[in-house]
């Protein structure tokens, strides 16, 4: 058997961690099996409330570019669930002619009132699952002309008696009693489908053989298996084993940081502004393959490692909450473990607005030294703004404004004596190793520690204490450059 999955997103707003790890977790597992991964937009329904302030096409379109930042690739192009609406309506049709399905024509309030007509008050326990009267007069014709006021809609007839049985990975084995399933609507009194009909016809017609998605779908599992052995019943399906329905693996909802169910609606990240702020593909997908899922002490999975290893077996069994900091350092590893043209070409769009080449060149060159430190590639063009343009006075960092203003007349004559040494070195000479020999010898001729001397140069021409190694970092400026930010710029005093 050909293990297929689906990611199966509503198109109400952009792609955030909750549908990114259900998309991921389909994607590794179809990977690992050999099987095929699908996405299927379920835009069945329009009234669904745009979360964005978007449109469903650009909603679309985001989703799947998203998807595809992240490296999670459909094995085929991504449907859309609304193209399939003469197949939904079809099984709908042969469902009603096989008497699994029935024309309800009871107005929503009178749905609402007459909701236990035929509800099992089952001793103990409050039953108000939903039984329309119409469910024994569904000859179309017969009831519609002293209906003309209410458009029907169409309904399962789940049966009265029995139950189902789902063998969830996640859950383990639950039965639902089918009088606690409601005659749940399959298409509107507009002829428009439910995503309840939708999502059942289509896993089937693609033949989904594992579903894995948020917990919050679990309840509708039941329903979803209600109808799917309503087609069979009817005949629409085949019932052979080889077209079992699919195995299903409910997952924990992701919390936030505060504990709160993480939702879209209210203000949940999106993946979009994970990559704007700089974060790696690779780091967010570790992150989020983490997010509910484990295999031993591993903290760290490439792509390949988490198609390797991932099992339904490793889905964590409570929700997992958010951790930010968490998020950072797993970048910070990632960017440092880059190659380095591939990190270069991965900052070019941070660059900031107007970078000229030599900037560009100097920046891209110290991104090694930059990256040690840095959390994300934007941190990485912060950390290097000197490599943009010289520090202005007075300095923003208020530790290299303490350095200036507390070097004293030694420290400012000794700067002197190394900058007339750094312009006698000449140009092809100008790499670190003959800076640092310089800073040393300057500073140890003069008596002073080389912290002394280096802390304040590192001041003026970085404008803070955290930059890269200072030798690197005069190397990279240039010589011209590096003696124009110790001859501009002085000391708290005015040493210089
Ligand atoms: N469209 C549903 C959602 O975005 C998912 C349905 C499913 O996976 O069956 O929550």
């Amino acid at each position: 058997m050909t293990i297929i999955t689906r990611f199966a997103p509503s198109p109400t707003g952009d792609l955030h961690i909750g549908g990114a790890r259900t998309a991921l977790y389909n994607f590794l597992y179809a990977r690992k099996l050999g099987g095929k991964f699908l996405v299927r937009v379920e835009d069945t329904d329009k009234k669904h409330k745009l979360c964005n302030g978007g449109n469903v096409d650009d909603n679309v379109r985001s989703i799947l570019a998203e998807l595809n930042w992240l490296g999670i690739e459909s094995d085929e192009a991504a449907t859309l669930q609304s193209a399939n609406y003469a197949r939904h309506k079809d099984v709908v049709e042969r469902l009603l002619a096989q008497g699994q399905a029935y024309y309800c024509y009871d107005s929503v309030a009178r749905a609402d009132r007459d909701s236990v007509v035929y509800a099992r008050q089952a001793a103990g326990k409050k039953n108000n699952v939903f039984r329309s009267a119409w469910r024994d007069k569904d000859k179309k014709g017969a009831t519609q002309s002293t209906h003309k006021d209410v458009a029907p809609v169409v309904r399962l007839k789940v049966p009265l008696e029995g139950s189902i049985t789902i063998d969830d990975s996640v859950k383990g084995e639950v039965t639902l009693s089918h009088d606690q399933i409601d005659d749940f609507v399959l298409l509107r009194s507009d002829g428009s489908p439910t995503y309840m009909l939708s999502v059942v016809v289509d896993d089937y017609d693609q033949r989904i053989t594992h579903i894995i998605r948020g917990d919050d779908h679990f309840t509708n599992s039941f329903r979803q298996r209600a109808l799917y052995r309503a087609c069979c019943v009817a005949g629409i399906f085949d019932s052979a084993p080889k077209r079992a329905e699919p195995a299903c693996a409910h997952i924990p909802l992701v919390l936030d940081e505060n504990g709160d169910k993480l939702s879209k609606r209210k203000g949940a990240r999106s993946i979009g502004s994970f990559r704007d702020d700089g974060i790696l593909p690779e780091a967010l997908v570790n992150f989020i393959l983490r997010l509910g899922w484990g295999h031993g002490d591993g903290e760290i999975f490439s792509q390949s490692d988490a198609i390797r290893l991932f099992d339904l077996t490793g889905l964590n069994h409570s929700a997992a909450r958010i951790s930010y900091s968490r998020l950072e350092s797993l970048n910070g590893h990632y960017l440092r473990n880059l190659p380095l043209a591939d990190l270069q070409q991965r900052l070019e769009p941070f660059l900031p607005h107007g970078t000229d080449a030599t900037q560009r060149a100097r920046f891209l060159k110290g991104a090694e030294g930059l990256r040690k430190r840095a959390k994300s590639l934007r941190d990485i063009v912060s950390l290097g703004d000197f490599y943009f343009r010289a520090p202005s006075m007075p300095l923003a960092d208020p530790q290299a404004r303490e350095v200036l203003a507390s070097s004293d007349r030694d420290v400012s004559s000794v700067l002197l004596q190394l900058r007339d040494s750094f312009a006698s070195l000449h140009d092809s000479c100008w790499d670190s190793a003959s800076i640092t020999d310089l800073l040393r010898s300057t500073a140890s001729s003069d008596g002073l520690g080389f912290a002394a001397v280096a802390r304040p140069v590192r001041a003026l021409c970085a404008g803070r204490m955290d930059s890269p190694d200072l030798s690197e970092v005069l190397a990279i400026l240039g010589k011209d450059e590096t003696l124009a930010r110790l001859k501009n710029s002085h000391l708290g005093n005015s040493h210089l």
